[in-house]
């Protein structure tokens, strides 16, 4: 019998990815999405990768009643992988009621549902901002938490410390949060991948739309951080890489492999990329030249943010395997397909 998954927030790009992770090893996949900031159109697209469409449920998770209606239809579920939040980190600084309305009801909603049908897994997605500006680098998870500059990074550390709390009033129920460094890339058919709404916030899909044409040129925001080229250094990692970790931790649960009821597990490649030096492979990948300018700092940008994976790859047994050219071609790869079949249904064609 294959071990249900729900994964809410399943329908986004973090989302998708372990989905078609999770069915390509064997898991029933139950998605819980409001759609808010992506489309049912995935699921068809999961459809055509895995030859499986997950069940499907379009709910509100800020909804009490409608969050534990659906959690106990699905109360065979082993585990819950929590994607779904808002994360766009200037529209969370602008509306933080917003932000914390979102992602801390939502969470506290799907925690209740867990207990309430007494699923025992919870994996939480989470991420590096909760560090703040680090003090040590490479980032180990003993490194302190740091209070995040915008709402979005304190709903993450917020979350994670009710997860913590919520695991220790419980004797059976376990949590893993991850924490993500700088995910790029896509999924290698060119049918799922990133797609912000609106202008984007972060650096590679702002050079992959850059050079489609859709934005004029990239500003990189500052070149004197105290780094090699001036730029800040980010540890960037492909999608899948990251979404495989999923997996992983859902084994680990599945398996009762846990050290402790709650563990924290960093996911990066462990390298820093400066800004220019994903510019730099951008060009190489694609032969072009990328339009640019050196603009001020960003507010809240820390210089450089890397992560130690030893603990991941000793526990999990994970690390990342893709390259940064290999991570970069993959975006382009992704938003040229995408492009293509937008302007083909304008046209009228099948894609
Ligand atoms: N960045 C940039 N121009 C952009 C977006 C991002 O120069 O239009 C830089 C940003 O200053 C940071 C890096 O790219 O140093 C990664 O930013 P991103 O927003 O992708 O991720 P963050 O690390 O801030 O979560």
């Amino acid at each position: 019998m294959q071990n249900k998954i729900i994964v809410t927030g399943g329908c986004g790009y973090i989302g998708s990815h372990t989905v078609i992770e999770l069915i390509e090893n064997n898991y029933n996949v139950v998605i819980i999405d409001d759609l808010s900031n992506s489309s049912e159109e995935t699921l068809e697209r999961i459809l055509k990768i895995t030859g499986t469409k997950p069940t499907f449920a379009n709910v509100d998770l800020k909804d009490e009643m409608a969050t534990k209606a659906v959690f106990k239809k699905h109360k065979d579920a082993k585990a819950i992988i929590n994607f779904a939040a808002h994360k766009a980190v200037g529209e969370s600084v602008k509306n933080p009621l917003m932000y914390y309305n979102n992602n801390l009801c939502s969470l506290i909603n799907v925690l209740s549902a867990q207990i309430e049908n007494n699923i025992e897994g919870f994996i939480f997605s989470s991420s590096a901002t909760v560090y703040g500006t680090p003090e040590t680098l490479p980032i180990t998870e003993k490194n302190e938490t740091q209070r995040p500059s915008s709402a979005y990074g304190n709903s993450k550390k917020i979350a994670e410390e009710i997860i913590d709390d919520v695991i220790k009033a419980s004797n059976n129920f376990q949590a893993i949060s991850l924490r993500y460094f700088n995910p790029i890339g896509a999924h290698e058919s060119g049918l799922i991948g990133e797609l912000p709404s609106g202008i984007p916030n972060n650096l590679m899909p702002y050079i992959t739309q850059t050079a489609a044409g859709i934005r004029e040129k990239l500003m990189v925001f500052g070149n004197d951080y105290p780094t090699k080229d001036g730029t800040p250094i980010r540890d960037y990692i492909h999608v899948v890489d990251l979404a495989k970790a999923h997996v992983l931790a859902v084994k680990r649960i599945i398996n009762k492999e846990q050290d402790m009821p709650y563990e924290i597990f960093n996911l990066g490649t462990g390298n820093g990329f400066s800004v220019l030096d994903v510019i730099n492979s951008f060009e190489k990948v694609t032969n072009s030249k990328l339009n640019y300018e050196i603009v001020e700092r960003r507010p809240g940008d820390v210089p450089q943010l890397y992560a130690a994976t030893n603990l991941a790859k000793e526990k999990l047994g994970w690390s990342a395997n893709k390259t940064l050219d290999e991570m970069v071609k993959s975006s382009w790869d992704w938003e040229q397909k995408y492009r293509k079949e937008q302007s083909s249904k304008e046209s009228g064609s099948a894609f």
